[in-house]
């Protein structure tokens, strides 16, 4: 790691775990040239309060920790977000961070892009909690403990919320009593790191589709699909929270609304349908068995099978409502654990959508998880990119660095 250049940390805390990587940013080429953070150590810890088990490596993949804790000793976020940076610090003594970059989950119709924290910032992400009930409390645990620990550090918002804010009104309007879209119980969508990242991409290795219609599936524990014309977000599945649209792990997606009142009505609380909504439904629900597809794919229990069928009909149904609002389809990328690394689960949803849109895949290019996966028959380019929503808020925290004068 260069002592020369300034080092910002990227803080991903998600409802299990907390994820911390470290970058230097070096400097750009000339005034107008972009900033172009680079990796060079990944932290995580990942089953707090069940099993923590901390991982960190070098950007060059040698290993600088792998232990398990008992969950006395990371019993909170708190505690893992301390553990992560320490171990990471080692690396860090002679060249601490000057800022701090963070994964926030929700920024209402208040945050359109990154923003610098402070005490108001803190205020209104604490009002967002219940629109993100199981990410965000997290975030704003690990932003406190560094504010804590260091009052003075610049620390950075970014939002999967943002990059769907310039969603016209029909995309996020609910059909409630209009008073209440006015409220902010409206259509956010999220994701958008991942989607913003997969916009800059797919601009590098496929300039001429990225100025067209195009759907991205972001396919991981969280799924959701995003509508892009010409780079900007058009629509998403989700909406007011990432409850809805796709199936996922153990989220359910989009249901009838009468199913949550008949719920309540038998006499369940709204923490309990919170926890069964959010945590007991989706992939595991379904199945029975597990919210983790590569579980669910190397099972013979029938229901398991039945899951990962309801997953693909249901992510290509929502394609097809997507591609309305696009007008059309000029390529289809899929990304995150499950799109970029599972050729079954691609060839389901793509099976679905091979008389409608004349999508056809070359198999070994999907097995592979080969960045063009369609055969030159299909009608519209299927793409695999890996996503990287850490990258995106490296940049926006590099940039936001610069901007207020420090590093
Ligand atoms: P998160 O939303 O927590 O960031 P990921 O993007 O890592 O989640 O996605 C996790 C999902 O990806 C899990 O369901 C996991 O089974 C799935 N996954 C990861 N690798 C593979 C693979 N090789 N084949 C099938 N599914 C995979």
């Amino acid at each position: 790691m260069s002592a020369a250049h300034p080092v910002i940390l990227v803080v991903n805390a998600g409802s299990s775990s907390v994820k911390v990587s470290v970058y230097t940013v070096p400097e750009a080429a000339h005034d107008n040239a972009d900033i172009n953070p680079v990796l060079s150590a990944h932290g995580q810890i990942e089953g707090i309060g069940v099993a923590p088990r901390l991982r960190a490596s070098m950007a060059d993949g040698h290993v600088v920790a792998d232990e398990s804790f008992p969950v006395s000793q990371v019993a909170d976020h708190d505690a893992a977000f301390r553990l992560v940076r320490l171990v990471l610090s080692v690396g860090l003594r002679d060249n601490p961070p000057v800022a701090i970059g963070h994964r926030v989950v929700h920024g209402g119709s208040d945050f359109a892009q990154a923003v610098r924290i402070d005490d108001d910032v803190i205020a209104r992400l604490e009002a967002l909690i219940p629109l993100a009930p199981l990410h965000q409390p997290h975030n704003l645990t690990a932003i406190r403990a560094v504010r804590k620990a260091a009052p003075d550090m610049l620390q950075v918002a970014c939002f999967d919320t943002a990059f769907h804010a310039g969603h016209d009104m029909l995309a996020q309007l609910m059909a409630l009593p209009y008073a209440y879209y006015e409220r902010g119980i409206r259509r956010y969508g999220f994701h958008g790191l991942s989607y913003e990242y997969i916009a800059r991409r797919l601009s590098q290795v496929a300039p001429d589709l990225a100025e067209g219609r195009v759907i991205v599936a972001h396919l991981g524990n969280g799924a959701s699909l995003c509508a892009m014309r010409n780079g900007r977000s058009v629509d998403s599945t989700m909406g007011l929270t990432a409850l809805d649209g796709l199936p996922m792990g153990t989220r359910c997606g989009s249901i009838d609304p009468g199913a949550v009142l008949w719920l309540a009505q038998q006499g369940m609380t709204a923490d309990a349908i919170q926890s069964m909504l959010y945590g007991e439904s989706g992939l595991k629900g379904l199945s029975g068995v597990s919210s983790d597809m590569r579980v669910l794919l190397a099972s013979e229990a029938p229901r398991a099978r039945l899951a990962v069928d309801f997953y693909a009909y249901r992510a290509a149904q929502e394609i097809g409502k997507l591609a309305v609002t696009l007008g059309g389809l000029d390529a289809l990328i899929f990304t995150a654990g499950i799109g970029a690394n599972s050729p079954p689960v691609r060839s389901r949803i793509c099976a679905h959508l091979e008389t409608l849109f004349g999508i056809s895949l070359d198999a070994a290019a999907n097995e592979e998880n080969g960045q063009r996966i369609s055969s030159n028959a299909s009608r519209v380019p299927v793409l695999v990119l890996p996503t990287d929503e850490e990258g995106i808020v490296a940049l926006s925290t590099a940039r936001m660095m610069k901007a207020c004068g420090k590093g």
